[in-house]
């Protein structure tokens, strides 16, 4: 799919703006503080409904202005949609084709984009709460049964916690109903920890043929999913076998969550981990590697999601190519090339991305121009 026109009205730094795109190529180029980031921010906005970088949609609005607007013509291979989205004092209207959508719920989805921004780089260094959100956040998009399964979890868990705590100040006594709670808990983590490590396989593959493409051979990447529950032969793990898991470590560690007053065993506590050539690159791996890998992992998105969902989502990179030295940034432009349609900005385009680029269509933005 592909973004052909966007119109902008008092969207952040911008007055009134309409532009037409490249289906493959589109470079953004400007000066700090010029507009490059929020250009695609409303691009994201369109497709998401909210911002990847406020909760606060206001913070959107130009300063001057009460509402704003974001329009945008999509065309995939059903044909051509009309996007739109209205931001106010009192909350948001979503359009497609005109006809406002009751639930933002049913206007996501209609246009895949898939963003890198500089904070993407937490992917690799932040805390495993960050790469549990980004699991949560990608698979959820492409499998509502996932999303159903995590949904329950969470409530369990809730109740499980509370539960915990009562036993923990001795407010309660009775174990079978904790035993019913880490039932229920075991039989949804199941399904979440087994849908994780194969879509976790699968994004691994995509994300290990990048990360060849980008360092010329030499960076293997591999990702393995890093339970809580001992999970040996993950290729071919069965839900059962991960709920007999759970339920077992469960009763071991009864007395432990109940001294702490919480679960500790389950997805919510599991992690994602990175390895090149085997080492682990949380800990072992340079600025440039980091940034490689986390960038390799999300571009394989770019592919899950096509397996997944049979179209291309929009890429939008922001900022990539600083911190990757020449060959990388050339190894880069050469994997995503002409695949996708790609968003890209950049303070300066470098010689040799100039020339490796193929008609690329440059927009120089200049204060919110
Ligand atoms: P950099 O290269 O530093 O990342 P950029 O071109 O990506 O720069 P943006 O983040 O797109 O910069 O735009 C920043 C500018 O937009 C800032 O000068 C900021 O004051 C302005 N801005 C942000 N929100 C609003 C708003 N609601 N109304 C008007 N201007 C805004
Ligand atoms: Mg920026």
């Amino acid at each position: 799919m592909y973004l052909r026109e966007l119109a902008l009205n008092d969207f952040r730094n911008y007055s009134k703006t309409k532009l037409t795109f490249s289906p493959v190529t589109n470079i953004l180029i400007g000066k700090n503080a010029q507009g490059k980031t929020n250009l695609l921010e409303a691009i994201y906005v369109l497709a998401m409904t909210r911002s990847h970088r406020t909760n606060n949609d206001h913070e959107l609005v130009r300063f001057e202005a009460d509402t704003a607007q974001i329009k945008g013509t999509l065309i995939n291979r059903l044909g051509k949609t009309k996007l739109e989205i209205d931001l106010n004092r009192k909350g948001k209207k979503a359009r497609i084709n005109q006809l406002e959508q009751a639930k933002l719920s049913q206007y996501i989805g209609k246009m895949n984009v898939i963003l890198f921004a500089p904070e993407d780089l937490a992917l690799v260094k932040g805390s495993p709460a960050v790469r549990r959100r980004f699991i949560d956040m990608e698979f959820g998009q492409i499998d509502a049964h996932y999303l159903y399964n995590l949904t329950q979890y969470k409530s369990v868990l809730k109740q499980r916690n509370r539960y915990l705590k009562q036993l923990q100040q001795k407010k309660a006594t009775d174990l079978l109903l904790l035993d019913v709670f880490s039932d229920q808990l075991a039989a949804f983590g199941a399904e979440i920890i087994v849908r994780r490590v194969a879509f976790l396989a699968n994004l691994s593959k995509f994300a290990a043929q990048l990360q060849l493409k980008i360092t010329q051979r030499q960076e293997k990447l591999q990702l393995k999913y890093d339970s809580t529950v001992e999970l040996e032969g993950q290729e071919r793990l069965k839900t059962d076998q991960v709920y007999q898991k759970l339920k077992q470590q469960y009763k071991l560690q009864q007395k432990k969550e109940i001294f702490q007053g919480t679960t500790l065993i389950g997805p919510h506590r599991d992690d994602l981990i990175f390895l090149i050539n085997q080492k682990n690159v949380q800990l072992y791996g340079s600025q440039g590697q980091q940034r490689t890998t986390a960038l390799a992992v999300k571009l394989a998105e770019v592919d899950l999601m096509r397996q997944e969902t049979g179209e291309y989502p929009i890429l939008l990179l922001d900022d990539v190519l600083s911190e990757l030295d020449g060959a990388r940034q050339t190894n880069l432009i050469k994997a995503i090339q002409n695949r996708v349609q790609t968003f890209l900005t950049t303070p300066s385009l470098n010689d040799v991305a100039q020339k490796l680029i193929k008609n690329p269509k440059i927009f120089i933005i200049n204060q919110g121009k």
